[in-house]
């Protein structure tokens, strides 16, 4: 009911009881530029805990009162003013708002709290110098990264057309819609700089909303006119004398598209290859079976036996969602996952807190940039390797603490039930594989009656269930792989061949590398989005890299348009010298460490796919291409 709520009194009193304060005070003196509010006691801590974060910014309650009076009072002046628009402060009193929240940063972070607020006007145009008549762009797929390109060539006056394999955009969200589907990383980061959501409902929004806001955000924009949807690209021949990329696309009906373009953006994205178990005689499996990522929603499961392979992020979510109504639930586990309790996983925000994000300008963008700035160094600290450190299971005193307290959760979780405490118990480091978020859903689904969770290797299908390597049979009538991707795989499926005839798949084999993950040497004008070493694990915001990509895309056009060049690509030496260091850093964290398997890393054990270094690193490189790291002409 929000006419409980208003501008004034004791409705804003209630709105106010409902508010998340450390970003409140920053977005009332930014919107009144104001800076009294920001009283030094009032400043939120260090509120990343060894689990979760601290409520409030970890303020006592006293101050939380204070901060509550304080907002009232400045909300209700602004309210008596007739709600002016906000103009934003100069630039150095913007830095002050900043420091209150982000403590203490340079003047060089404030392109970064431009860009993560929206405030576009006060960044450098990325507009290139005029386009050569006739260019063309290619953008490969219409998922969160490929939507971002087309935003930022549509903005840059570059012309494009968009290639997308399904019949509409969202990628992934398009792609998983099994039962449980969510974010489990906040919402409010996974939205564009350029267009942060408006009304979310969630912390962590279910897949479907996660999917209307992509779909609203290329309506909005008027995207969908040029992207052709139905349409796989196969392959892209590089034509030195163009010079140009040559793409081919097949569509539904089987007809090819071929067309000639200067550049090439990939955003095809790492997880959206669904990779099977090799299980021996999977074809006489007599009942249906899917992916998770490719699920059938024409069987019901109610009532049926039910296998699930896999307890990674996607059969986590499954297994929490259809263990209630299946008969029966037999989990195939290989490996436990580390679970990070979330109580507010599957929380709806809440409904002050809501209004407030839709009557107060600004609020809400600066309650996205709070939750991105903690993600910023985020729990990288609780990842890295001390060389010094030997206790088996982690990689440092400070990993050690987060094992040991997660380790006391599950003891207190699983203590009626012994058996699960041992199953469930991981003997890896965490970070070493993808954290999972649960809010005890987890837990108790594993301990219903009709749940069974089974760490044999499974082997073999039979025509009625699956067999382990004890020989053990687990009849079942439905199997499912939440089994994962072939990340590592990258742009699998189409053919590249650059300068002299060099074929991307053989130059990579297993060991995908590019420069800054985006560029690689003889395959001119091709850019990568989520390419090599671009996935995030502890720290950043994987909308942030993939906006930071597309920027770094636009930027390298405008040098070549404002130089009268035409192509570039990166020396390797560059190449070699970024790998040396991205390379050292991975094995300096817990998800490089040997001994452990995950979709992070290639089958020769190399992390191929985690960005191992700051967010603030990888955001200065993106800033525009370095020319003596480029050959260009
Ligand atoms: P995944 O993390 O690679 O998990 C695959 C699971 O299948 C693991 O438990 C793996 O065991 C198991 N497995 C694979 N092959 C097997 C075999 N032959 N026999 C038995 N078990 C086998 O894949 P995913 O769960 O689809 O998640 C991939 C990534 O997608 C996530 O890490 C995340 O980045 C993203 N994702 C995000 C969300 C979200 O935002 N909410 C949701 C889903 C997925 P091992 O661990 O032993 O290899």
């Amino acid at each position: 009911m929000t006419d409980e709520y208003a501008l004034r009194g004791a409705g804003l009193r209630r709105a106010l009881a409902d508010a998340e304060l450390a970003p409140l005070l920053p977005a009332l003196a930014h919107l009144t530029d104001d800076l009294s509010i920001l009283e030094p006691g009032l400043r939120p801590g260090d509120v990343s805990q060894l689990i979760g974060q601290a409520p409030q910014g970890g303020l006592g309650q006293a101050d939380q009162d204070r901060a509550r009076r304080l907002a009232e009072v400045v909300i209700t002046r602004w309210a008596d003013a007739g709600c002016p628009p906000p103009v934003h402060p100069a630039p150095e009193r913007l830095l002050e708002i900043m420091r209150f929240l982000a403590g203490p940063v340079g003047p060089g972070q404030l392109p970064l709290l431009y860009h993560q607020l929206g405030i576009r006007e006060e960044l450098e145009p990325a507009v290139p110098a005029p386009v050569p008549d006739g260019f063309l762009a290619v953008i490969i797929g219409a998922g969160m990264s490929g939507l971002a390109a087309a935003h930022h060539l549509r903005q840059a006056g570059v012309p494009f057309v968009v290639f997308e394999r399904n019949d509409d955009v969202g990628g992934v969200w398009l792609e998983n819609t099994y039962p449980g589907v969510r974010l489990d990383t906040s919402n409010f980061c996974y939205s564009y700089s350029y267009a942060q959501g408006e009304g979310w409902d969630d912390y962590y929004s279910p897949g479907p909303a996660v999917r209307r806001y992509l779909q609203k955000v290329a309506s909005d924009e008027g995207l969908r006119d040029e992207i052709r949807f139905g349409h796989e690209v196969n392959s892209l021949t590089f034509d030195e004398a163009g010079p140009a990329w040559v793409v081919e696309a097949t569509g539904r009906d089987g007809a090819t598209t071929t067309l000639r373009a200067n550049v090439v953006i990939s955003a095809v994205g790492q997880l959206n290859n669904p990779r099977y178990p090799d299980l021996h005689g999977l074809d006489v499996f007599e009942g249906p079976s899917w992916h998770t990522a490719r699920w059938n929603h024409d069987v019901p499961l109610a009532g049926k036996r039910v296998a699930v392979i896999g307890t990674g992020a996607s059969a986590f979510q499954v297994i929490g969602q259809i263990a209630p109504e299946v008969e029966q639930l037999t989990i195939f586990q290989r490996t436990p996952p580390w679970v990070m309790p979330t109580p507010n996983y599957a929380r709806k925000l809440k409904p002050g807190l809501r209004w407030l994000f839709r009557v107060l300008p600004l609020y809400q963008q600066w309650y996205r940039f709070n939750q991105f700035w903690i993600n910023v160094e985020g729990r990288r600290r609780f990842a890295i390797v001390d060389p010094d450190w030997h206790r088996p299971g982690s990689v440092s005193p400070r990993n050690a603490e987060l094992r040991d307290a997660l380790l006391a959760r599950l003891a207190e979780t699983y203590a009626d039930r012994p058996d699960l405490l041992e199953k469930m118990t991981p003997d890896y480091p965490p970070y070493a594989k993808r954290m999972l978020r649960d809010d005890g859903a987890w837990a108790a689904a594993l301990k219903q009656d009709n749940v069974e969770v089974v760490t044999e290797k499974v082997t073999e299908a039979y025509p009625g269930g699956l067999r382990t390597a004890d020989g053990a049979e687990y009849p079942a009538d439905v199997l499912i792989f939440g089994t994962g991707f072939a990340a590592s795989d990258f742009l699998r499926g189409i053919s590249v061949r650059g300068r002299g005839g060099a074929d991307l798949h053989e130059r990579w084999g297993d060991d995908a590398r590019a420069l800054g993950g985006i560029t690689v040497p003889d395959f001119p004008n091709l850019f990568l989005l989520y390419g090599p070493n671009t996935n995030l694990v502890v720290n950043g915001s994987i909308v942030l890299f993939s906006e930071a990509e597309v920027e770094f895309v636009v930027s390298c056009l405008k040098y070549l348009f404002e130089h009268g060049l035409r192509a570039l690509e990166p020396t390797e030496a560059a190449l070699a010298e970024f790998y040396h260091r991205v390379d050292a850093a991975s094995a300096r964290m817990a998800f490089g460490v040997p001994g452990v398997s995950s979709w992070y890393k290639s089958p020769s054990g190399r992390v191929t796919q985690n960005w191992p270094l700051s967010t603030v690193e990888f955001w200065e490189m993106t800033r525009a291409p370095d020319p003596s790291r480029f050959r260009m002409w």
